[in-house]
């Protein structure tokens, strides 16, 4: 939720969709390429999927792209436009189908195949029974809270920002992505993101350029930031201790967004980061250099 309150949020709103508008209107037609993006067509992955470019020559604006009602991003890459497919952790392996066309009438379609991939499961004991039962006090707020990352998870800008992405910070990673987690015995949601654990107060890094769509204090995610990195690909930071950034900032690689803290739902200071794409969060290993070393330890 922002700290400057709704009113507020909803004019920044207005502005970033301004900003949008005016993105489209200076940059080439389907310019991107994202080569820094690994493919990997897994639930919690990424697939990179041809159209075939007979269809859609590269001569011609990108098709309009959906897969369940949901935008997605198409990107250029040699001589072929490609879907960029956020795949839910939910996902069952098989083969599924992209519609090409607008939304509501598709002209045609592709196949692509999820291939199968098992999570191992994590149990986590939580002190503060409250953030694993929430009151109904708390519902409240957090169905608040829920509505406004929904609207977050929606925005996109139309055309790529980042150019490469980088760790955010150093540290141990303590929790992988796409853990089956289950809180004080229960199950819950899995992990959408990675945990990397560093002593509070260690500065975190924008991995990639981008433009802030919100901060905030959540109940479960403690101090949150979240960046649009261009097509819908975004990252989110939580359990910050402190906030550097604020919403319509445009940040650059490499700048502090804030420090590594233990606010929200936590078992100790950690930095919990997800990339998210098309609203889907995916595995952030898939943006990072495929030779890099994991975090250095501390
Ligand atoms: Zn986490």
């Amino acid at each position: 939720m922002s700290k400057h309150g709704n009113a507020n949020a909803s004019l920044w709103l207005r502005a970033f969709r301004a900003i949008l508008v005016v993105a489209t209107f200076l940059t080439a037609v389907g310019a991107h390429s994202a080569s820094f993006i690994e493919s990997s067509p897994v639930p919690g992955g990424i697939a990179l999927v041809e159209l075939d470019a007979t269809k859609y020559p590269v001569s011609k604006p990108a098709p309009d792209v959906t897969w369940n009602g949901k935008f997605i991003a198409t990107l250029l890459q040699a001589d072929s436009y490609f879907a960029l497919v956020g795949i839910p952790l939910s996902t069952k392996a098989g083969e599924h189908t992209l519609s090409i066309g607008q939304k509501n009438s598709p002209t045609s379609s592709v196949n692509f195949i999820v291939n199968a991939k098992t999570y191992e499961e994590q149990h986590l004991v939580i002190k503060n029974k409250r953030k694993v039962n929430p009151a109904p006090l708390d519902m409240e707020r957090i169905n608040r809270e829920n509505k406004r990352l929904k609207e977050v998870k929606s925005y996109r800008a139309d055309r790529l920002i980042a150019q490469q992405f980088d760790w955010p910070l150093k540290g141990i990673m303590s929790s992988p992505f796409g853990l089956k987690r289950f809180y004080n015995g229960q199950a819950r949601r899995p992990h959408g993101g990675i945990d990397i654990a560093a002593p509070e107060g260690t500065p975190i890094l924008a991995p990639a350029d981008g433009l802030v769509v919100d901060t905030g204090d959540y109940f479960f995610n403690g101090n949150s930031v979240f960046i649009e990195h261009g097509l819908g690909l975004q990252t989110f930071y939580a359990h910050m201790s402190r906030i550097d950034v604020k919403e319509g900032d445009r940040v650059t690689r490499g700048q502090i967004l804030g420090a590594v803290g233990a606010t929200g739902r936590v078992t100790g200071p950690h930095l919990h980061w997800s990339v998210g794409l098309n609203a889907t969060w995916v595995n952030p290993l898939l943006l990072l250099p495929t030779d890099l070393p994991p975090p250095a330890d501390y």
